[in-house]
């Protein structure tokens, strides 16, 4: 009884310190939350994922579930063609299967489950997600290039996985092949991963931009989502946020096509200028411009309504009266700045740098604040 009694006192301690700590971290809880932009939906989507059907150590269904915590809207399962460490287990003559068995699970949910597949590949051409294929036995082919026009054959939208791995890329530094290049030039590869599971490649970004591919974020997780990227502990999945028309498959496959993206990784957003100065500016609230006392100091209220802390360098010709240049503008928080005017008025802007965004190799965005009494 009295160790009962212990183990109860124990357990509430335990929930109390869990509850403690949870405010430091993302208190808002698991869902991962960006709002729309002007004109479009913005979709979470997490295109690498892999099942007991390759080298991941859970069954599809487990991957509809996590992805349901996280509140993603859409996910491919894209499990090693080539790579298949189970086999004496799991024949998996149909690779297809993985697809087949999260699609029926994900049913009465609006999770959308996209088939794909990871092509698997020594350098040139390394590994490429297909994404959007219809067949994924007929990409099973023997030439790595045919792999490519057989999926590009069933309408895939291809993307280069983890370019900066460094078991193919021994110095970690992204870099088109001949082949790489031959096959973007024949319009056979779309996009490139920018991010993939713990990495982040700034090369990877700059031959985005350069070549015109799309900016892909994934988590290519094998084991646990909880544990590969410390939930707990306030962290979150990388995925790709995908401005889309309408939360439908042909939507989400129109918009990686025509490149609207932002990866979102360790609490910070990556993607092309024109895609994610509007997500920044959507993720804000600003309030009215309020003048304390009889003083000209100006005191105004941004909400930030996103899962992204945004750290800010103003660049603006006022100073702050409680801050220095530099501040963060907290997740799902709302922040008073007091701004030194020096007179009163009744509008102004402020041009603030964001340095958790990324817009090309080491250059953060810029986005102006309009502020109206
Ligand atoms: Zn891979
Ligand atoms: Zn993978």
């Amino acid at each position: 009884m009295k160790n009962l009694a212990v183990s109860i006192l124990f357990l509430v301690f335990c929930i109390a310190f869990t509850q403690a700590q949870t405010t430091h971290g993302h208190s808002f809880g698991r869902k991962i939350e960006f709002p729309n932009v002007p004109g479009y939906q913005t979709l979470k989507c997490d295109f690498h994922i892999h099942t007991v059907f390759s080298d991941g150590a859970v069954w599809p269904t487990i991957r509809v579930e996590e992805a349901l915590k996280d509140g993603l809207d859409a996910i491919a399962i894209t499990d090693h063609l080539e790579y298949q460490p189970h086999q004496q287990d799991i024949p998996h003559p149909d690779r297809n299967r993985a697809y087949e068995i999260a699609k029926s699970f994900a049913e009465n949910n609006d999770l959308l489950i996209i088939p794909g597949v990871e092509i698997t590949r020594d350098m040139p051409p390394g590994h490429a997600n297909a994404i959007f294929i219809q067949d994924a036995n007929k990409i099973l082919v023997d030439d790595a290039r045919m792999a490519f026009e057989e999926a590009n054959r069933q309408g895939a939208y291809v993307f280069w996985n983890h370019p900066n791995w460094i078991s193919q890329r021994k110095d970690g530094i992204a870099t088109l092949t001949d082949m790489h290049k031959q096959l973007i030039a024949d319009s056979l590869l779309h996009g490139i991963e920018v991010v993939n599971e713990l990495t982040f490649s700034d090369e990877a970004m700059r031959l985005a931009l350069e070549n015109n591919l799309g900016v892909i974020g994934t988590s290519d997780i094998h084991g646990l989502v909880d544990w590969q990227f410390d939930l707990a502990e306030g962290g979150h999945r990388p995925i790709t946020l995908v401005f889309a028309k309408e939360k439908t498959e042909a939507s989400i496959k129109e918009a990686l096509f025509a490149g609207r993206t932002v990866a979102w990784y360790k609490d910070m957003l990556i993607g092309k200028e024109e895609h994610l100065v509007p997500l920044i500016t959507s993720c804000l609230e600003i309030g009215k411009i309020k003048y304390v006392g009889d003083s000209n100091l100006a005191e105004v209220e941004i909400k930030n309504n996103s899962d992204a802390d945004f750290i800010i360098n103003s660049v603006s010709a006022y100073n702050f009266h409680g801050s220095s240049d530099v501040f963060t503008l907290e997740a799902h928080s709302t922040t008073k700045l007091e701004i030194k005017t020096m007179v009163r008025l009744k509008e102004f802007s402020m041009n603030f740098q964001v340095l958790n965004a990324v817009m090309n190799a080491r250059i953060h965005p810029y986005i102006k604040i309009e502020m109206r009494q």
